[in-house]
């Protein structure tokens, strides 16, 4: 089955969850069927659409209408056999206690037709046992929506023992029609990915506060303004319900083992009764003005240990092969607001420190919280960290960039004069991979890219790389991707980017230099996103950050014209930050990165991160710029488009 040929879902349970993913798949244009076990519940949870749907046109997120045809294809039912007889995947969202599952799925087995999907929203249970218990079990896998999916960007995809590939890619496509991105989990571990990292993080500040060794406020001042995340651990384990995070370690404490024994400050607090913001007290009183965390009372020591368990558990989810650093640190931006992800953000540290600070621990306390596993080992043994990378002293292995030192600048040179240093699959790969490297080190302070010869900063995408896909829609749309995130690392990278432009600087070249902080260019550039010229859009993130820089007028003026501007003009636009002499380029970029290098580090890093994270949904509007991407990767237009463009004539479009 294709995801076209998915026309019904069935959701069960119109819960918290049920009711927010009914909603979801309704928007994207699926029939949907809800079901709960009585008529005030499920009419509830259709309420809730409803309401949700009204305040989605009131905030013109989308028209009436269309709020009006979602909640048209939404029916309520309850009785099972009406909401899975025709449905073509059921996705299950009934309470998180495997005996009520089980019941549902036997139930739901003896009604849905033989083609049928069966995806479960479960947080915590295992794909696999509940898998057993229908026919299916190959068809059959994790589907975990965040909470509240309206507006919550992840869905972990998790394959049980049975699942096969084909299920998979297909419940993928489903969340990635119903807007999402799907990260997939490729075995069923407690926890997933995200609740896998938060969880035993919100235990370990636990412990550090019941040992002794911490205060409340200590520790949410540091995972707020140390590790800058979006809350403290305290204030998370109140917002979420400290009763479902006791919940879910219970669980991992009764597969993994010791290692995540619940915290004796959690367990009193579910015992009392006082289970955070919903019960109006947890660790913060919410009567009395709730959370309200220093920012100096931070402390290294709990910096270590937190970081330290993080690592620990990205390395058992690596070693053990659910999932690699880069899903992981995707999921964990994506489902709990992380600025980077926690695989990043261990090898920033470094991982030998955290091994060490690990087998300190495990010294003097003896806790299995605090055991390495193997990968954590094998991995400092090697000299690397998640991300690769062991011996710095030369990443010399790229084809098509070149990184050089000055300094403290880490200066990333596109190496491709023969074809205008126009971007290629391999250069974003390599591109990727260097930022990391490079924003990693703790003796680099600031980056610079530049364009090899006097040519071009890059003239665009490489057409020949583009072509690869044979036109493929869901090729493009995958490239599209690659390109916004890698050029989004550079975006979103600690040090300050400094771009220095020579020469062309059009399309995927313009959109590169539009993720650096600042830009500087010689007179004989010219700047532009010819990408309409063809039939296509700028596909890689430049539907969506230019007008961050040159506000949205301008940004339209440049696609739409699809013209070639002068650096004058684009400094007048206020693209560019300073516009020199020919000759004075590569030594003015050079002293403008010297002078950010030479900046201080912690507050560049925040107020890089504040402005970036102050942004609207960016990240909405980067995912309907690669779909639409795919889209037009196969119309006649874009062919029409490169006809011209290769024979120096007006393209005539037909709109097809
Ligand atoms: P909820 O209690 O709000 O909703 C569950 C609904 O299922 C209720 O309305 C209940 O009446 C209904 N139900 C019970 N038995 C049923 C049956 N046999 N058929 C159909 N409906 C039935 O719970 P929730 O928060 O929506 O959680 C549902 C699932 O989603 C759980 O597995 C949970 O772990 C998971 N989940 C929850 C969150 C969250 O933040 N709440 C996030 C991700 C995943």
């Amino acid at each position: 089955m294709d995801v076209d040929d998915v026309e019904t879902i069935a959701v069960l349970g119109a819960g918290n969850m049920g009711h927010g993913i009914a909603e979801v798949a309704a928007l994207a244009g699926f029939e949907v069927h809800m079901r709960d076990i009585n008529e005030e519940f499920v009419q509830n949870g259709y309420d809730q659409i409803e309401w949700s749907l009204g305040k989605l046109a009131e905030k013109d997120q989308i028209s009436e209408t269309e709020a009006d045809a979602a909640l048209e294809r939404v029916s309520a039912v309850v009785p099972v056999e009406d909401a899975v007889a025709d449905a073509d995947l059921i996705v299950e969202a009934v309470p998180e206690k495997m005996d009520i599952k089980k019941d549902v799925y036997a139930d739901v087995e003896a009604h849905a037709p033989d083609h049928a999907v069966f995806a479960s929203n479960t947080s915590s249970l295992s794909i696999t046992e509940l898998s057993e218990v229908t026919d299916r079990a190959e068809r059959f896998c994790g589907m975990h929506f965040f909470n509240p999916p309206v507006r919550m960007q992840l869905v972990e995809v998790i394959s049980g023992a049975h699942t096969d590939e084909e299920t998979l890619s297909l419940v993928e496509d489903v969340a990635e029609r119903m807007g999402k991105t799907p990260v997939r989990v490729r075995k069923d571990s407690p926890g997933f990915i995200v609740n896998r990292v938060l969880v035993p993080l919100m235990n370990e500040a636990a412990w550090l506060v019941h040992e002794g060794e911490a205060t409340v406020e200590e520790v949410d001042s540091t995972t707020k303004y140390d590790l800058g995340l979006p809350m403290g651990s305290f204030e998370l384990a109140d917002q979420v319900g400290i009763d479902v995070g006791v919940h879910v370690l219970e669980y991992m404490h009764e597969v993994l083992g010791e290692a995540y024994e619940p915290c004796p400050l959690l367990t009193e607090k579910v015992e009392n009764e006082d289970l955070g913001k919903k019960t109006g007290k947890g660790f913060y009183d919410y009567e009395d003005g709730g959370a309200d965390v220093p920012s100096d009372a931070v402390s290294e020591d709990v910096k270590h240990a937190l970081l330290a368990v993080m690592a620990n558990e990205v390395a058992g989810l690596i070693g053990n092969d659910v999932a690699d650093a880069d899903a992981i640190d995707q999921a964990v931006k994506l489902g709990a607001g992380f600025p980077d992800g926690p695989a990043k953000m261990a090898d920033s540290v470094g991982l030998d420190a955290l091994l060490e600070t690990l087998e300190e621990r495990y010294e003097a306390t003896d806790a299995e919280r605090y055991a390495a596993v193997d990968y954590l080992r094998e991995l400092v043994d090697a000299g690397e960290g998640f991300y690769g990378g062991g011996d710095d002293d030369d990443a010399v292995d790229f084809e098509t960039i070149r990184i050089e030192r000055d300094g403290k600048v880490g200066h990333i040179v596109l190496d491709r004069p023969h074809r205008m240093n126009t971007v290629s699959g391999e250069m974003l790969d390599e591109l990727g991979v260097a930022i990391e490297d490079l924003d990693a080190d703790d003796d680099v302070r600031a980056v610079l890219v530049t364009g090899e010869g006097d040519r071009a900063f890059s003239a665009g995408a490489d057409v020949q790389s583009m072509a690869a896909g044979g036109g493929d829609p869901l090729h493009s749309v995958e490239l599209s991707r690659k390109g916004q995130s890698t050029f989004g690392k550079f975006e979103a990278a600690d040090v300050p980017v400094v771009a220095g432009i020579d020469g062309y600087c059009l399309g995927g070249g313009m959109e590169f230099a539009t993720c650096a902080d600042m830009r500087v260019a010689s007179e004989r550039s010219e700047l532009g996103q010819p990408e309409h010229n063809l039939g296509l859009l700028p596909g890689w993130g430049g539907t969506q950050r230019l007008r961050h820089i040159v506000g949205e007028g301008r940004a339209k003026e440049i696609i739409f014209t699809a013209d070639r501007y002068e650096a004058e003009e684009m400094a007048d636009y206020g693209f560019l930050n300073e516009v020199v002499a020919n000759d004075e380029l590569d030594e003015r970029a050079m002293e403008l990165a010297k002078d950010l290098a030479a900046g201080p580090p912690v507050a560049q890093r925040y107020t890089k991160r504040a402005m970036l994270a102050g942004r609207d949904d960016t990240d909405a509007g980067l995912e309907i710029e690669a779909q639409a991407f795919g889209q037009l990767m196969n119309t006649d237009d874009l062919m029409e488009g490169v006809m011209a463009f290769m024979s120096n004539e007006e393209p005539e479009f037909e709109g097809k």
